[in-house]
């Protein structure tokens, strides 16, 4: 069964007025549905039908070519996550090809850091673009040749009206625009003038060049849209070659003609401007640019994920203002960050199938991305033992200095994966709280009488615990049953309810652990929540969690002394962790928490 949040259907406006616990526990429901649903195959979506439809009338002749378009100015986010799997996973599914492009026209917020970063992410999510990397910037020649075809058949002008100008006459969603004084150039004067912008003669903003469409249409964006501005900057790829560049609406069509690509799948807030990316192409084919069936613009939601910001403008904020540290912080809602973190390109892949595809707007809950992840990480994990809360455990009647081998598969439910050793010894470490002096109704783990097994090892009968002189428990003291052990015949003779981890005192490795959680508590960083007062503006950085990570000295087993970066383990009864792919050396990894085995939002760390 696939269950696709799209259908929760909760507005972002209604939601301030939604009593919050309410909507996490449809929430909630939807994540314990997907949690008991196996992975299905790929759900049919409304982009799909498209293409299956166009295969149907040969529209394409069967090809599918589709693009994903990042602007190199930031590191991609989960949200890209959504989009890469749309696009790539369109072209994988229909024996396509689908473009990395990079759309690289507005030069002053660009670098090449950025286009480094992302041909890392959609590598690293295991996608392929083949031989189709492309930049928008390449194609500035033939955008521009564009430009003039535009002016030579009437169809732009150059305005040489200020900026307030052009603003105060654009009109409003209500009232029609007014006609700019210019509009009316002849067109060897407007190729004139483009062409001087273009040799450099005139300063930022003296002129621009616009589309002619009409000043009266409803679609504010048909009033004669900016197609190419003067800005005197160096481009990261193109240096000093252009000072005129053109507006991502006029390049973004053309780039798709150019690549020949069919279906070119946008967020909706691109849905007022397919009029006029349809109109731009339109008028390019009549000149002879691109040959008919011209690339068809399609819209879906975007992903808004709760308890993340996903703006690549917040994002930098939160990198420039250090409340993280770095893009690739584990906390952070980039795919780098998601990287260190231990999330996998599978979790990411099995998430975007089941969130689906819709045409409106939705939230989704960060438990559902959370649980894609524990799923899959549970199938490929192999199982280790941390102790992150240390507990010191004698056992009086084990002999001093000597030690012995437990056996523990890697991995339950993979019998291929093996077994491991783990030293046994006298003094071992137990998470502090499994032991209770006087222990609460239910409590099974260690108190004093009560027995309780060690995982893999033998049961125990605690005999009592020492303390320091303000009364912490130091240790606790307990008897080891020798015919007990785990493997062993006797094993079965002793029915306990308790089921501990625990390390070899001797044998430990320490190690820096950090325990992740999540970023904002809001789960809806910035919005307004209830008991706000309504003209309350709230700053999406007051929602940053104070407590959003903790680092401990944890006890591990030792072979865990040999864990590569980015390798990724369960460490038993507590989640998810991976050896963090940067400060980890050889013989000294240091691990992140990806995730716990529960959901266990908002429980002290
Ligand atoms: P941001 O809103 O974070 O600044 P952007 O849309 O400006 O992102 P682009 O580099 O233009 O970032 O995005 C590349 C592609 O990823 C676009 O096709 C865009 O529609 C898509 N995309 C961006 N954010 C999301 C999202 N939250 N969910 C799905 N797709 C997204
Ligand atoms: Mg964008």
């Amino acid at each position: 069964m696939v269950v696709r949040f799209s259908h929760v259907g909760v507005s972002p406006v209604g939601m301030a007025h939604l009593a919050q616990q309410s909507i996490m526990a449809r929430f909630n429901a939807l994540s314990a549905m997907i949690s008991t649903s196996t992975p299905a195959p790929a759900a049919s979506n409304f982009i799909r039908n498209v293409v299956e439809d166009d295969n149907r009338s040969g529209k394409w002749g069967g090809r599918v070519e589709t693009r994903f378009p990042p602007e190199p100015n930031g590191y991609l986010h989960y949200g890209h996550a959504k989009s890469i799997c749309l696009n790539f996973g369109l072209a994988e599914a229909y024996g396509g090809v689908c473009h990395l492009r990079f759309d690289d026209t507005n030069p002053e917020k660009e670098a090449q850091e950025y286009v480094d970063s992302i041909i890392d992410a959609v590598r690293w999510l295991g996608f392929s673009w083949q031989k189709h990397l492309y930049f928008a910037s390449d194609y500035f020649d033939i955008m521009y040749a564009c430009a003039e075809s535009l002016i030579k058949a009437g169809k732009a002008y150059v305005d040489s009206q200020s900026a307030d100008e052009m603003r105060q006459r654009r009109g409003t969603l209500t009232e029609p625009g007014i006609d700019s004084p210019y509009r009316t150039r002849p067109a060897e004067e407007n190729l004139e003038l483009f062409r001087r912008m273009r040799a450099g003669e005139f300063p930022d903003g003296a002129h621009v060049l616009r589309a002619k469409i009409d000043m009266t249409s409803p679609n504010i964006n048909l009033r004669d849209p900016a197609i190419y501005r003067i800005r005197h900057v160096s481009h990261h790829r193109s240096g000093d070659k252009w000072c005129i560049y053109p507006m991502y609406t006029f390049a973004h069509p053309i780039e798709d003609a150019i690549e020949n690509v069919t279906h070119s799948i946008c967020t909706l807030e691109f849905e007022d401007q397919r009029p006029f990316y349809n109109w731009l192409l339109d008028a390019l084919a009549d000149a002879g640019h691109f040959p008919r069936p011209l690339p068809q613009q399609y819209e879906f939601a975007r992903l808004n994920l709760t308890y993340s910001v996903l703006s690549k403008r917040k994002l930098i904020q939160l990198v420039e203002e250090k409340h993280v540290d770095g893009w690739d912080d584990p906390r952070m809602p980039t795919l780098s960050g998601a990287r260190r973190r231990g999330f996998t390109p599978e979790g990411f892949r099995r998430f975007a199938e089941r969130i689906g595809v819709a045409k409106s707007d939705s939230w989704i809950d960060m438990s559902a991305l959370e649980e894609c992840m524990r799923e899959h990480l549970n199938e490929t994990s192999h199982r280790r033992i941390a102790v992150l809360n240390p507990l010191k455990l004698i056992l009086t009647n084990y002999p001093e200095g000597a030690s012995e081998p437990c056996k523990a598969p890697n991995h339950p439910l993979d019998s291929e994966a093996g077994m491991r050793e783990i030293p046994f010894s006298r003094e071992l470490w137990i998470e502090r709280d499994d032991f209770m002096e006087t222990p609460s109704k239910g409590f099974h783990r260690l108190a004093p009488g009560k027995m309780a097994r060690l995982k893999y090892g033998y049961v125990v009968q605690c005999t009592g615990c020492e303390k320091d002189a303000d009364g912490n428990v130091t240790a606790v003291l307990a008897e080891y049953l020798p015919d007990s052990k785990s493997g062993t015949p006797g094993a079965d003779n002793y029915k306990v309810k308790g089921n501990l981890h625990w390390v070899s005192a001797a044998h430990a490795f320490v190690a820096e652990v950090r325990l992740y959680d999540r970023l904002f508590i809001n789960p809806w960083p910035g919005r307004r929540q209830e008991g706000d007062a309504p003209e309350t503006e709230r700053d999406f950085r007051s929602d940053i969690n104070p407590n959003s990570v903790r680092v401990i000295r944890a006890l591990l087993e030792p072979s865990l002394r040999a864990a590569k970066p980015e390798e990724r383990y369960q460490f038993e009864r507590h989640g998810y962790f991976v050896a963090d792919r940067y400060d980890s050396t050889e013989g000294a990894p240091v691990f992140n928490r990806t995730v716990p085995l529960k959901d266990s939002w908002g429980k002290p760390l």
